[in-house]
């Protein structure tokens, strides 16, 4: 074991800023508070006088735990990790830095490779056990609760393994200061006693559950991109839902308004797997995606001869879909007289496949789906009115996500979670700047949007890290609200100059390959332009051949995995 000096702090001073206008108090992505240590005394003091020490205890060693993971992340993105020492520092030096107490080194031995660990610190004016003794006088066992919960909780984050410290002395008892030795729980005997102070639901548990889960994950790869309910509860989101809720019950043919992205695929899954329909095929027709000359022996099938190039006979989607729900998304980009052939559909309730004399009964609930305003197509003469009045029976607006901002935080957690499962990756969760920037944003790609935000999000964090903004918004603009940080002397001060975003160093610290940051490039290229592959061209400087080939070249690699 060597002495321990702690390196100069300015760069950990840098990580807190204060952006008073804003009502917010910043370290690195993580919302901080100032609060009044005798507020939180008073909190500390109810708590053991309503739930008893023991549990007061509990909760308190698990707030700490909570803090001391949060400040571990930050530890090596601010250090990282070429001296294992001066980035593990970082906890004692936040730690000071937040007011807790003087904390100073006596032994600090890391040993990576085996996970061992040792170590010795000593608070000096430790708040918590000035705040015990002023509640409670002198007590006979140490105190420092919380304080405890930090220090595990950071080390057991940056080692990735339990390390369990505990008070060996303490100035709740009389001692002149505390000290604290922190060992790989199983080496501590009476681990199995102390352990209950740190398992909840909540971190400790987590990462002892840490290889069950990785088992679940094992498990649920297998069936990735499932497609996962509907989530929100935002009144907007509740009345589309609660409208194709109640279709459900009939076979009411429903129109699915709403901007490019909103989830309408999803909806109408929805509304199928509501239906009495369920067990039957859900089929789904991008209109859209189809070359017009295919476009009517895809939905209504093709008998042997009917043109050159026809060897077989061929059941069309509507025949797939018999018993069941068929959805025609961007319903509006059908041509004419693919239109015509499908009012017959809506009308007989028969099709007649290419290139066939006789005619087949099907059974099928049609959803239509178009970001497209159709009203404005009929008078333009490029959609049919009587196809429109058929189809427009039932229409559902669901709403862009810019209007339903507060289901963000749940669809983040499971598009997170859906994420983390496909790539095989564990994540400590998301930011909270990240999470702020992600219910400022204005989402014109809406639901489908934040899906390739987030995933783009979860490939870049770290293992084990956060999610953070420049792993979301890559090259975003700084900020533009006044902000002020510590200073040399401890003071605020204003902020020089907005910090560049080194977007290359930023890739390369995150580990990726060139392949997949250029598919996360073509991909917020084509997201930005709104689906216009041309002037997605042009924002890369490539024309649209160019374009169409990564991406079907990138696509490509996607399905072979
Ligand atoms: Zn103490």
């Amino acid at each position: 074991m060597k002495a321990i000096h702690y390196p100069e702090s300015s760069d950990l001073h840098k990580l807190l800023r204060f952006a008073a206008e804003d009502g917010l108090i910043w370290l690195g992505e993580h919302r901080m508070l100032l609060l009044h240590a005798g507020a939180l005394s008073e909190l500390r003091k109810e708590l053991v006088n309503s739930l008893g020490q023991e549990q007061a205890r509990r909760i308190l060693t698990r707030m700490g735990f909570a803090s001391g993971v949060r400040d571990a992340e930050l530890a090596r993105r601010t250090r990282g990790l070429e001296c294992l020492e001066d980035a593990f520092v970082v906890g004692p030096q936040l730690h000071m830095l937040e007011g807790w107490a003087k904390v100073e080194p006596v032994s600090l031995h890391i040993e990576p490779e085996t996970n061992d660990f040792a170590a010795e610190f000593i608070w000096r004016h430790s708040w918590e056990a000035e705040a015990h003794v002023q509640a409670f006088g002198e007590v006979e066992h140490p105190a420092c609760w919380m304080m405890i919960g930090y220090a595990s909780g950071y080390t057991s984050a940056f080692m990735g393994s339990f390390i369990m410290f505990r008070e060996v002395e303490c100035a709740a008892t009389g001692a002149d200061h505390c000290r604290i030795v922190g060992r790989p729980v199983d080496q501590w005997p009476d681990a199995d006693e102390l352990r209950p102070y740190f398992e909840a639901d909540s971190i400790v548990g987590r990462l002892l559950e840490l290889r069950e889960e990785i088992e679940i994950m094992r498990r649920s790869i297998a069936c990735p991109r499932r497609t996962p309910d509907l989530i929100g509860n935002s009144a907007g989101f509740k009345h589309a839902y609660d409208l194709v809720a109640r279709a459900a019950a009939t076979t009411v043919t429903v129109l699915l308004l709403g901007e490019t992205g909103v989830g309408k695929e999803r909806f109408a899954r929805t509304l199928h797997e509501m239906s009495a329909r369920s067990t039957a095929p859900f089929v789904a027709v991008n209109c859209a995606a189809l070359p017009d000359e295919l476009i009517e022996s895809e939905l209504f099938g093709v008998e042997r001869g009917a043109f050159t190039g026809a060897h077989a006979s061929r059941a069309g989607k509507f025949e797939r879909a018999d018993g069941g729900t068929l959805f025609l998304d961007e319903v509006g980009e059908l041509p004419l007289p693919a239109q015509a052939k499908l009012l017959r559909v809506l009308q007989e309730g028969e099709i007649e496949r290419l290139g066939d004399e006789r005619t087949r009964k099907v059974n099928v609930r049609l959803v239509a789906a178009t970001n497209v305003d159709l009203q404005k197509a009929v008078n333009a003469g490029t959609f049919r009115r009587d196809l429109y009045y058929r189809l427009n029976v039932y229409p559902v607006t669901i709403p862009p996500l810019r209007e339903r901002t507060a289901d963000i935080p749940a669809l983040v957690e499971a598009m997170v979670c859906r994420f983390e499962t496909l790539h095989g990756k564990r994540l400590a969760g998301i930011g909270d700047k990240a999470m702020r920037a992600l219910k400022t944003h204005s989402w014109p790609g809406n639901v489908r949007e934040l899906e390739n935000v987030l995933e783009r999000g979860v490939i870049l964090a770290p293992p084990n890290g956060l999610i953070e903004v420049e792993h979301l918004f890559l090259g975003s603009a700084p900020e533009s609200i006044p902000q002020h940080r510590l200073g040399q002397a401890g003071q605020l001060e204003a902020q020089q100059s907005a910090e560049t975003v080194d977007l290359p160093g930023a890739v390369l610290d995150a580990g990726i390959n060139l392949e997949a940051f250029e598919q996360t490039l073509l991909e917020r290229a084509v997201e930005r332009a709104n689906g216009n592959l041309a002037a997605a061209a042009r924002l890369l400087g490539m024309t649209r051949p160019q374009l169409t080939y990564r991406l079907r070249k990138n696509r490509s690699t996607d399905d072979a995995r």
